[in-house]
């Protein structure tokens, strides 16, 4: 019997992005023969060996080995403090993005792009060409880049981009990376 895989909201290309390798195994959270495992990034001190996608959507893993799976500090505009005005996201959200959310394959530590006061959807790792081609919308995330650095994007090479869009709007967002 199949079942459908759970849909990320925010990360609805996970499954396309190999963020799952199709490898059968038994949960180490739920204890069920999976054919899908995770191979994002987990933080946690205890890693379980074999992930399936339902106990990230439902929240499970995080909750049994008290692990996230983006850090709250990598999404944008995040503070420690709540009192801190710029903390617009409001904890329910946090917790979408950092609990129950895949991570996605960084060079360094990741970002999770903030647009309209919300947590964006990952959209893909991108190249130079796909950026050219969304410039007028990337303008404000463009503007701290340089031109080479630009220009030497790969979706699958260093330096990457990755690529947001804002779920309220809409409009893309894009974070670079490299080593
Ligand atoms: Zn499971
Ligand atoms: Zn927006």
């Amino acid at each position: 019997m199949k079942q459908d895989l759970p849909i990320f909201r925010l990360h609805p290309n996970a499954y396309q992005l190999d963020l799952f390798a199709p490898e059968v195994g038994t949960c180490s959270c739920c204890g069920h023969l999976r054919d899908w495992k995770y191979r994002g990034p987990f933080y946690a001190i205890h890693k379980p060996d074999y992930l399936c996608p339902w106990c990230i959507a439902d929240g499970s893993a995080a909750r049994r080995y008290e692990g996230q799976f983006n850090d709250e500090l990598s999404i944008e505009g995040w503070q420690p403090d709540p009192s801190v005005s710029a903390n617009a996201l409001n904890a329910e959200l946090i917790a979408e993005v950092c609990d129950r959310t895949p991570g996605y394959l960084a060079w360094q530590q990741a970002h999770w792009l903030v647009h309209c006061g919300q947590p964006c959807q990952f959209i893909a790792y991108v190249g130079s060409t796909e950026v050219e081609g969304l410039r007028p919308e990337l303008a404000a995330d463009l503007q701290h880049l340089n031109d080479t650095h630009v220009q030497a994007l790969s979706a699958d090479g260093n330096p990457t981009g990755y690529l947001f869009r804002c779920l309220q709007c809409g409009t893309h967002r894009l974070h670079t990376d490299g080593t």
